[in-house]
């Protein structure tokens, strides 16, 4: 079995990105299972006490309890290290568990933190909230200027923290001139990947220490399960991560990893369809809409930036349909395939209107100032026909009057 191994480098360092996402990270039992097993054990057994002694000690190899090691959950971290170019990866419950631990674990009170402005709502809180607590500060910039993140730059600064493209706002940062200044700086960039997944972007080619995910997003795919991943050397993911992630315990289940697992077997097939059928709707809905902000056309302001870091630019985008709540709330409900969800990264399509849901938790002022305003809506395109999405936007927009 082992001639086969996801998880030998001798075999996996050749494959391309769709082989790896396929049988990148497996590694089969004594069963010779196609399929990953799922291992659903909390803990393991010894032969001998002195084989627990010495997996204690680090001087056997093999797992000791799931919250530290399962080989589900591993083979997970393995193909998803794989698919990023990365050394090492470490799973979580969610991506906010990622998010979470990809900070705390390397900041201390005193340390000072440079975050992009247009942040999934919870990383809002992160940096605006819970950082400051500890007594760590947070100034926030304008993601899409270069100059921002270097004047922002303090002797204590220790991370950067930015996504792109940006939830909800599609901003598109630039990895290399950001990744660049925090290099220059001695600081640690930790980028969040979800809306592009390894698929589409590898922010560690342009320049970023650490990755990190919401797997919930484009890798499982399918609107099944919550999990996360971060992405580094392998010297961060063992020095730095590890003593938090083992101790605080943001781990994975097996089953959730096995449901990611399956998910990326189709991740590349997901998201290139997925990011065709919203470049289609996009253009369908700019010139019907006030707005559409989507990477993929060249009315963007950075359109450029995306082609250049982006394979794609996803399945995910935002538009504003003119007027506030009442037109946002009323296209929403006049859709009949498209679902009222706050969810992305699913293969059906949903849209949300970030100011009453995702984004409602942020200071009024702080979301106008990024451009959550009440007449803006986001999309995830799904799998389904390109033609039928359209379809239904126009019936709904025809019920408001567009
Ligand atoms: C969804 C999301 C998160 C949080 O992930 P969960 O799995 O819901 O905890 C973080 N960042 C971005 C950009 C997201 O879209």
């Amino acid at each position: 079995m082992k001639r086969r191994s996801g998880q030998d480098p001798a075999i996996t360092k050749n494959w391309r990105p769709a082989t790896l996402a396929v049988r990148g990270g497996s590694a089969r039992s004594e069963w010779g299972e196609t399929s990953e097993a799922l291992f659903l054990t909390s803990g393991y057994c010894y032969d001998r006490a002195e084989d627990a002694a010495a997996r204690f000690a680090g001087d056997q190899q093999g797992m000791t309890y799931s919250r530290l090691q399962n080989p589900t959950v591993e083979m997970l971290e393995k193909r998803i290290a794989l698919l990023e170019g990365a050394e090492a990866c470490r799973a979580t419950a969610t991506g906010m568990a990622a998010m979470t631990a990809a900070l705390l674990c390397q900041l201390s009170a005193g340390d000072h933190v440079v975050a992009g402005k247009a942040l999934f709502g919870s990383c809002r809180w992160l940096t605006d909230t819970l950082l400051p607590k500890f007594g760590i500060e947070t100034t926030t910039v304008e993601a899409t200027d270069n100059d921002a993140w270097e004047a922002a730059v303090r002797p204590n600064t220790k991370v950067f923290f930015f996504e792109t493209p940006a939830n909800p706002t599609m901003d598109v940062a630039d990895l290399e001139a950001i990744c660049g200044i925090a290099k220059k700086h001695g600081i640690v960039s930790v980028v969040d990947n979800a809306f592009a997944t390894p698929a589409l972007q590898r922010p560690l080619e342009f320049g970023a220490d650490v990755v990190a995910y919401s797997a919930t997003k484009m890798m499982d795919g399918q609107g099944r399960v919550l999990a996360g991943a971060i992405c580094g050397t392998e010297d961060f993911i063992l020095n730095t991560l590890l003593p938090f992630h083992r101790n605080t315990g943001p781990t994975l289940s097996a089953f959730n990893a096995w449901v990611v697992l399956k998910g990326l077997e189709t991740l590349d097939l997901r998201i290139r369809r997925q990011s065709e059928n919203a470049l289609k709707v996009a253009k369908f809905l700019e010139g019907r809409v006030a707005k559409v902000l989507y990477p993929g056309l060249e009315s963007h302001p950075q359109y450029a930036l995306a082609a250049k870091q982006m394979e794609m630019a996803g399945p995910i985008f935002s538009l504003y349909v003119g007027g506030g709540r009442k037109e946002a709330h009323g296209l929403l409900n006049g859709l009949e395939l498209v679902d009222i969800s706050n969810n992305i990264g699913d293969s059906r399509s949903l849209m949300t209107h970030p100011a009453s849901t995702t984004h409602f938790g942020m200071a009024e002022e702080a979301r106008l100032e990024v451009g959550i305003t009440e007449d803006m809506l986001r999309l995830n395109v799904g799998l389904e026909d390109a033609d039928d999405v359209i379809e239904d936007l126009d019936r709904a927009l025809k019920s408001i009057g567009r």
